[in-house]
C-alpha cells in the first residue's frame, strides 16, 4: 500500500532508457551496470556505443547500438550519439526519454518514482545542471546583417542524467529528429548536453525543471563516503549515482563496494514489488 496517490503510474515500459558509452568503456562500465540496475529495466535499456560488440550484445540480450558515430571523445561524436538515442526514443513511442551516462547508477524504481509525479503529455526536462548560473553564449543569427545576439540558457547535465516527455520530443522533432540534432550542434559547437538545453530552453522556451535527486561525478559521492552509508542506502538512496567514484572506492574497500552493490540491489528489489 502506498501513503500518498502519485497523479500518473509510470510503468516501466513507459521509459526509454538510454546509456552512452564508447568502446574503450565496455569492459570497465558495463559490467556493474548489467549486473545491477540493468536488471531491473532490462527492456527498457539500450546502451548507445560506437562498435559491434559480439560479448556485450549477449550480455545485454541485444540491446547494444552500435550508433556508428565516432568512437572520439569529441563534440561532433557526442551529439552525434545523443541525435541516435533521440531518433530512437522517438521511434520507440515510450513516453519518456531518459539519458544516462555508462558511470551512473540508475535506481529504476526511484526513477519511475519520480516520474509519476509529471504528465508525459505535458512538456517536462528533468535533470540537474552543474553550473550556478544559465550558460550564456553569443549566437550570429542567421540575418549577417544583424548583430550578434546574447542568448542564457540552462541545461541538464548529461552526466547527471535527465528525462524528456513525449510531448516535449515531439515538439522538438522539427528542430532536433532524424538526425537535426548534429546540425544544431554544429551551429553552436556545444556539447551534447547544451546542445539538448539550447533546443529545449531557448528554441521552444520550455524550461529546465531542477530535481535535485540527480546527481553527477562533479558532486561528492555521498553514499559510499559517509559512515551512515547502509542506513543512507536504505531510507533515501537518490535515483542514481556515479559508478566511476564507486569504482574509485571499490579499490580502496572492495567489501564496502560488494556489500552496497548487493544492498543496492535488494533495495530496488523492495521498491518494485511495492510499485
Ligand atoms: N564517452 C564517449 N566517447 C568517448 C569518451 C566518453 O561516448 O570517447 C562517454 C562515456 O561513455 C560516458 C560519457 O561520455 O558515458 C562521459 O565520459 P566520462 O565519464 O569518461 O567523462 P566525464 O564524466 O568526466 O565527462
Ligand atoms: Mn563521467
Amino acid at each position: 500500500a502506498t501513503a500518498t496517490m502519485a497523479p500518473f503510474t509510470t510503468n516501466l515500459n513507459d521509459v526509454f532508457i538510454s546509456v552512452k558509452t564508447t568502446k574503450h568503456y565496455h569492459h570497465s562500465r558495463l559490467p556493474a551496470i548489467i549486473d545491477t540496475w540493468f536488471q531491473f529495466a532490462r527492456n527498457q535499456t539500450w546502451f548507445f556505443t560506437d562498435r559491434d560488440d559480439p560479448y556485450f550484445q549477449n550480455q545485454t540480450n541485444g540491446h547494444m547500438i552500435n550508433t556508428k558515430c565516432s568512437s572520439s571523445h569529441n563534440r561532433r561524436a557526442l551529439c552525434c550519439k545523443m541525435s541516435v538515442e533521440f531518433d530512437r526514443f522517438l521511434d520507440s513511442g515510450r513516453k519518456w526519454f531518459c539519458h544516462f551516462d555508462d558511470d551512473n547508477y540508475v535506481n529504476v524504481p526511484r526513477l519511475l518514482k519520480l516520474l509519476d509525479n509529471y504528465n508525459p503529455r505535458e512538456d517536462w526536462y528533468l535533470g540537474k545542471p552543474s553550473i550556478p548560473a544559465p550558460l550564456e553564449i553569443i549566437r550570429q543569427g542567421p540575418e549577417p546583417q544583424k548583430r550578434p545576439q546574447k542568448v542564457k540558457f540552462w541545461f541538464a547535465t548529461g552526466g547527471a542524467g535527465f528525462c524528456i516527455s513525449r510531448a516535449l520530443a515531439l515538439k522538438m522533432t522539427p528542430v532536433a529528429g532524424g538526425g537535426k540534432f548534429i546540425t544544431v550542434g554544429d551551429r553552436i559547437r556545444l556539447p551534447d548536453d547544451v546542445t539538448m538545453g539550447y533546443i529545449i530552453e531557448y528554441l521552444l522556451k520550455k524550461q529546465l525543471t531542477v530535481v535535485e535527486q540527480f546527481h553527477s561525478h562533479l558532486e561528492p559521492m555521498k553514499f559510499l563516503s559517509k559512515d551512515a552509508f547502509h542506513e543512507q542506502f536504505d531510507s533515501k538512496l537518490d535515483i542514481m549515482f556515479t559508478t566511476s567514484r564507486a569504482k574509485s572506492e571499490q579499490l580502496k574497500f572492495p567489501r564496502t563496494f560488494t556489500t552496497s552493490s548487493t544492498l543496492f540491489i535488494r533495495h530496488c528489489n523492495r521498491e518494485m514489488q511495492e510499485r
